[in-house]
């Protein structure tokens, strides 16, 4: 018989494949010997059972029965006794924490009989009715699928007729009353009534919990996040305790460092009197553990001691759900705690220092996306503003864009080009298409950890939430402090890290972490406050650590000297690509048409001749802006009809002049000129004439640039400058061809190294000038990768090029398909992610895999690198690590991410 169902006893932290995130840290928490409810968890194999075959599976209920037992055995109650009934929540938690988009009820097991046993119970009559009051919301909407707003409006109105602020305010028969509502409504919206027996709420509410797997938002939730679809989530069943019975109970959230800044400290929101959600969903605003220091410094003094217990226990910030009943303290949820970049650089730093972590563990707590998002720009702080006012510092960075108050006009805005940021007066998972639209989020209720902090976080989105001062109407579509308006459309900047909102468009300033990157610590640290120095200092720490110890060295993939330049103050160390096609873009492109439309040897030299002086002084450039380091210049590769005029134009041209009867030099030439763009057009030009075809069909062409590399060098080399120049030749699928382009290029080095004194070799007699300059191919066709053997022999080094190798693999028009088919097959799970931008490990990357092995059979010493997009992505790095490249080259931009991630390669 499968075991479906674990008691909280039986399992621990590392099962969360089975128990879910939630279930394996309560059952952690539980051998801790922390105060936990007693309780069980459904495995996730019985969700994945239970969605496809779309019932429960066989043995579930019968163990769902024994658990239960047990569980009544251990509390001495009854679930659903009409005397002091035991009651359960039942809680989603699936193994990636996904906030806000699955189920939770509370309170099950309260029915018309055993609300009564509870009064009498708890000696709370209104405690008791507004548990059954709150069950009956939270079945109708989430387990019957009645609108929430048929329940919050009644609720509302109740409060209004009877002139109440709080829902706490509401008495006794104001609550049966809307009991007996509810009851009402369940009937009139699901058809049925409101199950009274206990076991049958339970059964429904756990297949409720299984069925929220699948809702939208929560696929697009996963898909956002790359969460597989197919992991299920696990159910929870926890024994109630409650919040709500009275000043003496509460409920809470709480870190044991703040994961907005890291600071040190124990840091959470308090709700008195409150039960269960409450505090995340932002609805009342919330106390500071300081405030229950003073109203329960007991309890207080107990939850701080269980939250050091967890941080050293799981040697990480930790964020934890817990509840006060009647001066008693249960822990509800534990996990290692969600944080914003910063906050993880520093409390990674932090650890290190308190020795609970090394720095290999430190490196591997962060993460390149998270250092990316640390090199935004920020606000200008010396620009003129005007300060609107200040909320909660939920989620950092500057957001500007037009305020728009509902998701729907986010996503529309966005989707047309506009910057939104998104102004609600409470965020709830129904936003979430609107927040990944928006550059950011603003609420005016709830703390930092309501449900937009929490989830603009996970999103490293900006977020200022609680700006309690502003008034916002989102029917009205506007929001309003004192005499201020801001409308729908008006510009709007807020600040996360600090909390502050500002009218209009504030200009932004390059952030600190990116200019101690690009201009070293002293820079960053010159006016500094506290905490930024902080910070920049723990990624100092945390990325010179990656550099120690990561194998796979780093470069950039730069056309020009500027950005070879750039490449080398964010820590490139040398180019992997450089395209020459685009030196030949604007003006120059002519120069290059001229060569292709040479009508005999002599014109076509002489087109080449005009071209070289060109092309020389590019590589002299570049070369010198990376004196030392490696610079892989690749041969032309673009097709050629990229250098001819647009055939359509050029036909309407020509027909124009011979409809108009014009004649002379200049209409020849342009009819010449089309007959050549038509002779040449490729239906499929990706699959065409280009890279090393090109070299091979059209005379001089590559001897040209091999030419111009040749010179350049040597002019450095014999001005006292260390140029490391190397040849690659793109699209070669077979040794054939890299052969006859490397035998040709052979000679010219040859030629031009003799003719400038110059010794051709890695050494050379002491006192003469020397230049070794390797010749290697880009392995980027299948068949270049499956004949790597024998490409080896002829290739000193491969790139993989693993754009036009996924292209080619999948057979994917790399420039068509992004659009309409990825976007259906990311909603049909064919991938979850577009394999142009994480290495396709199963596929493209087999194929790399193969072409290493057999390189390096052939050629053990031969020097490997990747050149495509999927250099600068996290993912796709470890993967290179693990295949044993010996480089990866990505943008620029990328190069600080692919540093930190090529580190945490070698060290996770
Ligand atoms: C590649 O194909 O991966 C590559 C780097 O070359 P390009 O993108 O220029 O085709
Ligand atoms: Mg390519």
């Amino acid at each position: 018989m499968t075991k479906y169902v674990y008691d909280f006893t039986e399992g621990d932290k590392d099962q969360k494949d089975l128990l879910g995130g939630k279930g394996a840290n309560l059952a952690e928490m539980t051998k801790l010997g922390l105060p936990v409810p007693p309780g069980f968890t459904i495995t996730t194999e019985a969700c994945r059972e239970y969605l496809s075959i779309g019932t429960e599976p066989g043995d579930l209920r019968v163990q769902v029965t024994m658990a239960l037992r047990h569980l009544e055995d251990k509390t001495g109650r009854r679930l659903g006794d009409r005397h002091d009934p035991l009651l359960v929540s039942v809680r989603s938690g699936a193994k990636f924490s996904m906030p806000g988009m699955m189920e939770t009820v509370l309170n099950i097991g309260l029915n018309d009989a055993s609300v009564k046993g509870m009064a009498e119970e708890s000696g709370d009559e209104r405690f008791a009715w507004d548990s059954y009051r709150r069950l009956l919301q939270m079945f109708g909407k989430t387990v019957l699928d009645i609108p929430g707003e048929v329940f919050a409006d009644a609720l509302d109105k109740a409060k209004a007729t009877r002139g109440l602020a709080n829902d706490l305010e509401l008495g006794v028969e104001d609550l049966k009353e809307l009991v007996t509502e509810f009851k009402g409504f369940i009937v009139e919206h699901s058809g049925v009534d409101f199950p009274q027996h206990p076991r049958e709420q339970l059964d429904m509410a756990i297949r409720a919990v299984f069925n929220s797997w699948n809702t939208d938002r929560a696929r697009l939730y996963r898909r956002r996040e790359r969460i597989s679809q197919d992991l299920g989530t696990a159910v929870n069943i926890c024994t109630m305790v409650f919040g709500n019975l009275g000043e003496t109970s509460g409920t809470g959230v709480a870190f044991t460092r703040d994961p907005a800044s890291g600071k040190t400290g124990a840091y959470g929101d308090y709700l008195p009197n409150a039960q269960g959600e409450d505090v995340v969903a932002g609805i009342r605003n919330t106390l500071s553990l300081d405030d229950l220091k003073n109203l329960d410094p007991d309890s207080h003094r107990q939850l701080l001691r269980v939250m050091r217990r967890l941080e050293t226990h799981y040697r990480d910030l930790c964020d934890i759900e817990f509840t006060i009943e009647r001066g008693k303290l249960w822990m509800l949820q534990t996990r290692v705690g969600k944080r914003t970049p910063a906050a993880a650089f520093r409390i990674a730093a932090q650890l290190v220092d308190e020795n609970l972590i090394t720095m290999d563990e430190a490196l591997a707590r962060v993460t390149g996306a998270q250092l990316a998002l640390l090199m935004f720009p920020q606000f200008d702080r010396s620009a003129e503003r005007v300060l609107l006012t200040k909320g909660m510092a939920a989620s950092p960075g500057a957001a500007v864009g037009r305020a728009v108050f509902d998701s729907p006009t986010a996503q529309e805005w966005a989707a047309r080009g506009e910057q939104v940021v998104l102004v609600r007066r409470e965020t709830n998972p129904d936003d979430l298409g609107g927040m990944i639209a928006a550059n950011g989020i603003l609420t005016q209720r709830g703390g930092k950890t309501s449900h937009a902090a929490v989830v603009a976080r996970g999103m490293g989105k900006t977020c200022v939430c609680g700006a309690e001062q502003l008034d916002i109407d989102v029917v009205a579509k506007r929001l309003t402090l004192g005499s201020t308006t801001i409308s729908e459309g008006d510009e709007i900047s807020i600040d996360g890290t600090t909390g502050e909102v500002f009218a209009g468009a504030m200009p932004v300033v390059p952030s600190p972490v990116a200019t101690y990157i690009e201009n070293g610590l002293e820079s960053a640290l010159a006016d500094a406050d506290a905490e930024t120095a902080d910070l920049v200092k723990a990624v100092d720490r945390v990325l010179s650590h990656a550099d120690a110890v990561r194998r796979l060295a780093v470069r950039a993939n730069a056309d020009t000297h500027e950005d070879a330049a750039r490449a080398r103050s964010l820590g490139a160390q040398g180019i992997g690509l450089c395209r020459t096609e685009h030196m030949f873009l604007g003006d120059r492109r002519s120069l290059i048409e001229r060569v292709i439309l040479a009508h005999s040897g002599d014109e076509r030299d002489a087109a080449l001749e005009a071209l070289l002086p060109l092309q020389r002084e590019d590589f002299r450039e570049l070369l010198r802006a990376m004196d030392g380091l490696p610079v892989t210049i690749r041969l032309l590769d673009p097709p050629l009809h990229e250098f001819l005029p647009d055939r359509t134009e050029l036909a309407v041209k020509v027909a124009v002049a011979e409809a108009t009867g014009q004649t002379g030099d200049a209409v020849e030439a342009d009819r010449k000129l089309l007959h050549a763009v038509e002779r040449m057009h490729e239906s499929n030009p990706m699959l065409g004439l280009r890279g090393v075809r090109l070299g091979l069909v059209v005379p001089g062409l590559f001897g040209l640039q091999v030419r111009a590399i040749a010179e350049a060098a040597c002019d450095l080399v014999l001005d006292g400058h260390d140029p490391r120049v190397e040849i690659m030749v793109p699209l070669v699928g077979s040794v054939r061809e890299l052969h006859i382009i490397r035998d040709e290029a052979e000679a010219i080095l040859a030629e031009v190294t003799q003719a400038r004194g110059v010794v051709l070799g890695a050494s050379a007699p002491r006192g003469q000038h020397s230049l070794s300059v390797p010749i290697g191919t880009m392995v980027e066709l299948p068949r270049a990768a499956l004949t790597a053997h024998r490409i080896a022999d002829e290739a000193d080094f491969f790139s993989f090029g693993t754009n036009d190798l996924t292209q080619t693999t999948w057979g994917f028009s790399r420039d068509d398909v992004e659009a309409e088919l990825f976007v259906k097959y990311l909603e049909k799970g064919v991938f979850t992610i577009s394999p142009f931008e994480t290495i396709d490990a199963d596929g493209v990357g087999r194929l790399v895999e193969i072409a290493v092995k057999e390189g390096r059979a052939t050629k053990p010493g031969i020097k490997l690198g990747v050149c495509g997009e999927h250099g600068g992505d996290p993912e796709s790095i470890h993967f290179f690590h693990n295949a044993g490249l010996d480089y990866v080259s990505c943008s620029p931009f990328r190069v600080p991410v692919a540093r930190l991630e090529a580190g945490r390669a070698s060290v996770i």
